[in-house]
C-alpha cells in the first residue's frame, strides 16, 4: 500500500521523478517495422514478472512518491489479465497515485474500454501511424486499421480521453500528416508525432526512414495555425495549439531536441529492470530483489543516484542502434 514515509524521488541532477513507465509484456499482435524484426523472440515466461509482482512494483514506487504510472508494453493489452493488474493499480489513485494510463496498439481497445475506464483509467495513448487501410497493415506487418479505429470509438464511447500517436517515417507516412491532424481535430483528440529512434536492431535501415519534426512542423504550419504552447504534459512532448481544430499537436523529437533536462520518469521492463533512461544501458533488478523478499522501496531510492544526465541517440548509416534493446522491451 502507498505508505509514503520519505520524501518523493529525486536523481543526482537535482530532476524528481514522479512518473513511471511500466512494461507489462514484451509480447505484441503487430510488428511495426520501426519497433520489431518481423521474427521477433520474445523472453521466456519464467523471466516475465506476475502480474502480482507487478502491482507490487507499482506500489512500490507509488511509496516512493510517484504520481503517475503508464501501462505499456509489447502491447499490454494482450498480457491475460492484465485487467486485474490495472484494477489493482487503479486502487491507488487518491493514495499517492494521480493518474494511471495506457499506452496501446488499440487492436484490443475495443474489449477493454469500458473495464479501463471502470478500473480508473481516464486518458490512452493509442499509436496509429497511418489512417490508411493497406499502408497500415504495411508498418504493422499484421495489423487491421478497422479494429484498432473500433477500439478508439470504444474508448472514446467508455469517457477515455484518447491521445494518437504516430511515429514519423520518411517515405511512409509523411504525406499523412495533415489527414491525421484533421482526423484527430473532428474527434477531439490530440496527435503526437514522435521521430524514430535507434532502439534494437530491426530489418531494416532507420537512416532512410528518419524524419527530423523540425521541417515537418514548418510545412505544416503553412497549413494550419499553429501556436506553442507552455504546456507539457510532464514528458518530452511540445506542444501546439491548433487554432483551426481547438486540440493540440506534439512534437517528440528525442532526436533534434534533446529532451532529458525536464525528464522526470523512469522505465520498468516485464523482467523488472529498471532503466533510468530509455537511450542508456545501465539498470537495476527489481525482479531479483522482489524475488529474494527484499526492500523494494529501498532499492528504488537507492537506484535514483544512478539515473544518467541524458541520452546518446545518433542516428547514421552503419550505426548501431544506441541500445540493444527494442523499445518494445523498455516500454516506449
Ligand atoms: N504496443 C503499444 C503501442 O504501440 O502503442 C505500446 C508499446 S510501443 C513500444 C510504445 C510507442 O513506442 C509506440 O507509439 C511506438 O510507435 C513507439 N516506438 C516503438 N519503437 C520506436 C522507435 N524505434 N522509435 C520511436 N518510437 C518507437
Ligand atoms: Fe507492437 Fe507497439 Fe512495437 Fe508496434 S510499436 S510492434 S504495436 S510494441
Amino acid at each position: 500500500m502507498a505508505d509514503d514515509t520519505g520524501p518523493g524521488l529525486r536523481d543526482g541532477f537535482g530532476r524528481a521523478v514522479t512518473y513511471v513507465r511500466l512494461s507489462v509484456t514484451d509480447r505484441c499482435d503487430f510488428r511495426c517495422v520501426y519497433c520489431m524484426p518481423e521474427r521477433m523472440r520474445f523472453l521466456p515466461r519464467a523471466e516475465v514478472l506476475s502480474l502480482e509482482e507487478l502491482a507490487r512494483l507499482g506500489q512500490a514506487f507509488v511509496a516512493c512518491g510517484v504520481r503517475k504510472l503508464r501501462l505499456t508494453g509489447g502491447e499490454p493489452l494482450v498480457r491475460r489479465d492484465v485487467m486485474g493488474l490495472a484494477r489493482a493499480l487503479g486502487g491507488l489513485i487518491g493514495q499517492g497515485l494521480e493518474e494511471l494510463t495506457l499506452t496501446t496498439n488499440g487492436s484490443q481497445l475495443g474489449r477493454y474500454a469500458a473495464e479501463l475506464y471502470a478500473a480508473g483509467v481516464r486518458r490512452v495513448n493509442v499509436s496509429v501511424d497511418s489512417l490508411r487501410p493497406e499502408r497500415f497493415a504495411a508498418i504493422t506487418r499484421r495489423g487491421r486499421l478497422a479494429s484498432v479505429l473500433e477500439g478508439i470509438e470504444a474508448a472514446a464511447a467508455a469517457g477515455l480521453q484518447v491521445k494518437l500517436n504516430t511515429v514519423a517515417l520518411r517515405g511512409v507516412n509523411d504525406d499523412e500528416f495533415d489527414d491525421l491532424l484533421a482526423w484527430c481535430g473532428v474527434r477531439g483528440f490530440d496527435l503526437c508525432l514522435i521521430e524514430t529512434m535507434p532502439m534494437g536492431e530491426v530489418d531494416e535501415d532507420r537512416t532512410d526512414r528518419y524524419l527530423p519534426l523540425d521541417a515537418v512542423r514548418a510545412d505544416l504550419a503553412r497549413r494550419w495555425s499553429l501556436t506553442p504552447m507552455g504546456f507539457r504534459s510532464g514528458g518530452p512532448a511540445r506542444y501546439d495549439f491548433v487554432g483551426e481544430t481547438g486540440t493540440r499537436l506534439g512534437f517528440i523529437t528525442p532526436m533534434t531536441h534533446n529532451f532529458c533536462e525536464s525528464c522526470n520518469r523512469v522505465r520498468v521492463t516485464c523482467t523488472g529492470q529498471l532503466y533510468l533512461c530509455l537511450g542508456q544501458d545501465d539498470q537495476v533488478d527489481l525482479r531479483g530483489v522482489l524475488r529474494e523478499g527484499g526492500d523494494v522501496v529501498a532499492a528504488i531510492r537507492a537506484a535514483m543516484a544512478r539515473k544518467p544526465r541524458g541520452h546518446d541517440f545518433v542516428i547514421g548509416r552503419d550505426q548501431k542502434p544506441a541500445v540493444a534493446r527494442t523499445m518494445s522491451l523498455t516500454g516506449g
